[in-house]
Parts: C-alpha cells; sequence; structure tokens
C-alpha cells in the first residue's frame, strides 16, 4: 500500500458489530465477560480499547513499523522510552532537542540514575567520544527546533548498531509523511501527535513505533503498567487527522518553501533557515531522507532585538501568535523568550538563535494571504 492509502485504509475496518465505516469511539472503562475468564479479548480499558487499537494498528502502517503504541501525550509516549532503561543506563542525544524532552531527561530521570550527554549531531565524532559500556540509547531529533538542522539518521544509527546501541527519532517535526526512520535503522520512533498526525491543534496525544514486536512488548507493559493512555476521543481525532496527513503536509510545505523564498528577499529580514535552499548545509542530506523539506521556517531580523521580533509577531494577523506547530493553520513564535526562554543566552547565541529568532509553523491558508500578512508586519518595524 502506498502513502495516501495507508492514511485512509491501513489497520482501519468498518466496524464488525454495526458496519459504521468510521471507527467508533468506544466510550468505556470496562467490558462485559460472558463467564469467567471468557471475554472478547478486551478486559480493561487501560490495557486495551478497540479505538486505540485502531489507531495504534494505522501509525505502525505509516511508519513501517509491527506496533504503534499509543500515549496520552508526546511527553507520555517519550517518557515511556526513557523507562526502557535502568539507574546507571546513559544515553546520547542532540543538543538542541525539545525542550520537554530535555527537561524530563534531565529534571526527572536523573533522580533514577540515568545519565545524559548532549552534543551536536552534525559531526559523529562527537557521537562517538560520548559512547562507553553503559550507553543505551542514542536520541535523534531532525529536522532541529528551532534552527532546522539536519541530522543524518543512518549514519547514527549504523554507528548505535556497531555498539549494540539502541535508537530513538523523535519525528515529531517532519511526520511519516515525509521521512520514515525505522527503513533508515532506527530501532523507535515517537511522535507528539499533537502536531502534524493531529494536524487540527485540537488534541493533546502521543505513540511510539516500534521495529521490533519484542520492543512493543516491553512499551505495551509500560504503557499498562503506568497508565498513560490516551483516552477513546482523542484517538478518534488523530485516526481523523491522519486520514488528510499527505495533503496536508504536502500542502504546507509547498507554503513553507514560497514563504522561505519571501522572506529571503526581505530588506528586513536576516539570515532564514530553511532546509529547502541549496545552500542550507544539511539541503544534500534533507532531500535524500526526507520526501520534502518540511513546513518550518525560521529567521532573524537585520534588527536583532526581541522588540523587533515582537513588533512583527504582534502585526500578523493570519498568523497567530501561540506555541506548538503542525496545524492546518499557520503559527508564529519567538523561541528565545517561549520556547527556548530557559537556555542561557550565550548558548542561545552560540547556535545561531539570535534575539530576533522568529519560527514560523507554515499552514495550508493560501499562500498569497500568508505572504501578504508577513508583508504587513514587517512594515511595522
Ligand atoms: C510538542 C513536541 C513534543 C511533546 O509533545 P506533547 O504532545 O506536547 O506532549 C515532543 N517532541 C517534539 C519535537 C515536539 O514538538
Amino acid at each position: 500500500m502506498k502513502f495516501a492509502t495507508k492514511v485512509i485504509h491501513a489497520g482501519i475496518e468498518p466496524d464488525p458489530s454495526t458496519g459504521a465505516i468510521m471507527t467508533p469511539i468506544f466510550q468505556t472503562s470496562t467490558y462485559v465477560q460472558e463467564s469467567l475468564g471468557r471475554h472478547k479479548g478486551y478486559e480493561y480499558a487501560r490495557t486495551k480499547n478497540p479505538t486505540r487499537i485502531t489507531l495504534e494498528n494505522n501509525l505502525a502502517a505509516l511508519e513501517n513499523g509491527t506496533d504503534g503504541i499509543c500515549f496520552s501525550s508526546g511527553m507520555a509516549a517519550i517518557d515511556a522510552v526513557l523507562k526502557l532503561l535502568k539507574s546507571g543506563d546513559e544515553i546520547i542525544s542532540t543538543n538542541d532537542l525539545y525542550g520537554g524532552t530535555y527537561r524530563l531527561i534531565t529534571k526527572v530521570f536523573s533522580n533514577f540514575g540515568l545519565k545524559s550527554h548532549f552534543v551536536g549531531m552534525a559531526d559523529l565524532k562527537n557521537i562517538e567520544e560520548k559512547i562507553n559500556k553503559n550507553t543505551r540509547l542514542i536520541w535523534i531529533e531532525t529536522p532541529t527546533n528551532p534552527m532546522l538542522n539536519i541530522i543524518d539518521i543512518k549514519a547514527i544509527c549504523d554507528l548505535a548498531k556497531k555498539h549494540g546501541i539502541m535508537t530513538c527519532v523523535d519525528n515529531t517535526f517532519a511526520s511519516p509523511y515525509l521521512q520514515t526512520p525505522l527503513d533508515l535503522g532506527a530501532d523507535l520512533v515517537v511522535h507528539s501527535a499533537t502536531k502534524y498526525l493531529g494536524g487540527h491543534s485540537d488534541v493533546i496525544h502521543g505513540a511510539v513505533v516500534t521495529k521490533t514486536e519484542a520492543l512493543a512488548e516491553r512499551l505495551y507493559f509500560i504503557q499498562n503498567a503506568a497508565g498513560a493512555v490516551p483516552g477513546p476521543q482523542d484517538c478518534f481525532l488523530v485516526l481523523r487527522g491522519i486520514k488528510t496527513l499527505h495533503i496536508r503536509v504536502q500542502r504546507a510545505c509547498e507554503n513553507a518553501k514560497v514563504i522561505a523564498d519571501f522572506l529571503r528577499q526581505h530588506p528586513k529580514v536576516n539570515k532564514v533557515f530553511y532546509p529547502g535552499f541549496e545552500d542550507h548545509p544539511g539541503h544534500e542530506l534533507a532531500k535524500a531522507q526526507m520526501r520534502d523539506f518540511g513546513a518550518m521556517v525560521s529567521f532573524t531580523l537585520h534588527e536583532d532585538t526581541l522588540e523587533a521580533a515582537s513588533k512583527v509577531m504582534s502585526n500578523t494577523y493570519l498568523f497567530s501568535l501561540a506555541e506548538s506547530l503542525g496545524g492546518v493553520e499557520s503559527l508564529i513564535g519567538h523561541p528565545p523568550s517561549m520556547t527556548h526562554g530557559s537556555i542561557p543566552r550565550e548558548e542561545r547565541l552560540a547556535v545561531g538563535m539570535t534575539d530576533s529568532l522568529i519560527r514560523l509553523s507554515v499552514g495550508i491558508e493560501d499562500v498569497e494571504d500568508l505572504v501578504g500578512d508577513l508583508r504587513a508586519a514587517f512594515e511595522a518595524l
């Protein structure tokens, strides 16, 4: 099955009891048993729910994995992956990873003896230097947030395999439409389905997709044991969102390209970070491991101040000032003061995240309207 067919059909059957073509929302906590030990495979809804199972099967197919274990948020999915580790284990991660993941590793799991290293992953040597006999997991995120660097998934997975280390890719920014890390050698993929998979900014949800059934079994155990499961209504919303994933992401990518080109030639804009540019350092890699260049674009202003950025952001009308990404509507944000506010300024500047850095999550509105919105906002400067 090709991707556009999978989003609509993979793992999804009409409801056997009614013929309902859309997966019903099984809003129940428990299931009646015919007699002791005799039931239809469902005992309690933390353990199994038919709406959730349908979504889990669909997600597995989208990422070419065995299972797509679902959680109540992206962070709960990441939490479950980290629970595969034990005290004394070490994790090597990208240095510009999602702030929530950084917080979970350094502020929660550190209390349980998990040791972490954060390195620039453009150079494999940085990873190799940190590998030792306790290294259990390498954590990759690409494209990175908010600088949109591209990391070589296959090269890192090859290196990890040589050392018997597990790899996990946070695929939230790309979505399985643009990249499927399990095909490049990763063991696990995590998603904040809150973003592109859900796609309509109306649900918080997460998932882990596994390369092997053995890993899936361990994660189902954690899912049931820790209990951070999504409700059936949320699973329904993600299932519904996924049906249009391919056309949403395709259109958002097309729009992002036009907007990146517009920004690049605008006299008030300094740098534009977008892997679709031929002179972006990760361009060739992005071409090789992604289907398109994504719909996230970051840029800085010549007037490189928080005030200037703030002026632009308070003068857009279609781009809404908000955290998050991946919805049908366009969003604008200021990572230095919003998502990355806890990072010391010098560290931010060192990676190019200067005071005026603005991040766009480009939606699927008419691109002329989006360009017009930005053009008008720049006039406020
Ligand atoms: C949003 C996000 C998360 C966290 O997901 P939630 O659904 O908000 O818990 C993790 N990783 C990335 C890359 C994200 O953008």
